[in-house]
């Protein structure tokens, strides 16, 4: 081919991952976010912080894979957002199945979506900065009930 090293393929891009740490991994099929679950009081939260944001230990905050899916509770399209981010796109809040609420990007746009549907984990590009890397992070995308 004679493609040059910042061709359209994502392949061949130079990729980064946000947060670097990659919080998320597969599971018997499905993408899993991975947050955090306090041993004392039972709150789970993602991403994973340093102490429970509803009893405040500090310690016996261990990993947790969340669940795969949820209820998109509400989102809002962005048609001016910061440099670098391809606009439109779509930011929301996700009600994953174990009760943690994520905000994330969602793929599609705002008319191909709609408050209560099922969405599940996935990663995509969120940034394409000047240099021509892809910025990958997790986002959800529609899913069947
Ligand atoms: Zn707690």
């Amino acid at each position: 081919m004679q493609d040059s090293p910042r061709s359209a393929d994502p392949g061949s891009a130079p990729v980064e991952y946000f947060p670097p740490d990659r919080p998320w991994e597969e599971h018997e099929g499905h993408l899993h976010l991975v947050g955090m679950r306090c041993s004392a009081c039972g709150t789970c939260a993602f991403p994973a912080r340093e102490l429970c944001s509803l009893c405040g230990a500090t310690e016996g905050l261990t990993r947790q894979r969340l669940a795969p899916r949820g209820r998109l509770y509400t989102f809002s399209e962005v048609h001016a957002g910061p440099k670098e981010f391809p606009s439109p796109y779509v930011i929301g809040f996700v009600d994953l199945e174990d009760g943690v609420r994520v905000v994330a990007r969602l793929q599609g746009s705002a008319a191909s979506l709609s408050p209560d549907q099922w969405v599940e984990v996935t990663t995509g590009t969120v940034r394409v900065r000047v240099n021509g890397t892809q910025v990958v992070s997790y986002q959800f995308r529609g899913a069947l009930a």
